[in-house]
């Protein structure tokens, strides 16, 4: 049994700028099994970098505070969809679900939680995100990878490959 105190809990901003005040609870906890986020997303702020999905993890994000935009797609150069969560309501993906990117575009703090199973920190060669390739001319799926990245943290954002899925064109 351990215990945490969420004070307590180093502040981890997001690797691409895309929130500060970023919290993962499974640096207080010896061995966790799945990963706990603490976020609080000031207005612009978003809980991921980019429209993305997990073949290897679901995920689920409740919003305690506030209310939370997440747009959703499900595939390159389709529609996308947005759904408001909160407060104190929350939104699932499956691993494998649509390209999804929750945003605060309100004027309010937005205080949640994104908890990801299954693993302590989620494979960064299980991400796939939609991004714009400069090679294809179009938005294309890109797969993320981060070789020296299995000592539990954050990759830096120059040890991360973002690689495009149609032509291997890498950003
Ligand atoms: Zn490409």
């Amino acid at each position: 049994m351990q215990q945490l105190d969420l004070d307590d809990v180093e502040q981890v901003p997001h690797f691409m700028g895309a929130n500060e005040d970023r919290r993962p609870l499974s640096q207080a906890i010896d061995a966790m099994g799945f990963a706990a986020t603490h976020l609080e997303l000031d207005p612009g702020e978003s809980f991921s970098g980019g429209l993305h999905t997990h073949t290897d993890q679901e995920e689920l994000f409740v919003a305690l505070e506030g209310t939370a935009t997440f747009e959703t797609a499900p595939g390159p150069n389709e529609a996308s969809e947005t759904t408001e969560i909160g407060p104190m309501g929350g939104i699932h993906f499956e691993a494998g679900d649509v390209f999804q990117q929750g945003r605060n575009e309100t004027e309010e703090p937005v205080t949640g939680l994104a908890i990801g199973v299954g693993s302590e920190r989620h494979a960064w060669d299980g991400v796939e995100a939609l991004v714009d390739c400069p090679d294809c001319g179009a938005e294309t799926v890109h797969s993320l990878a981060a070789p020296d990245a299995d000592d539990g943290r954050i990759p830096e954002m120059d040890a991360m490959r973002i690689v495009c899925s149609d032509c291997g064109h890498e950003l």
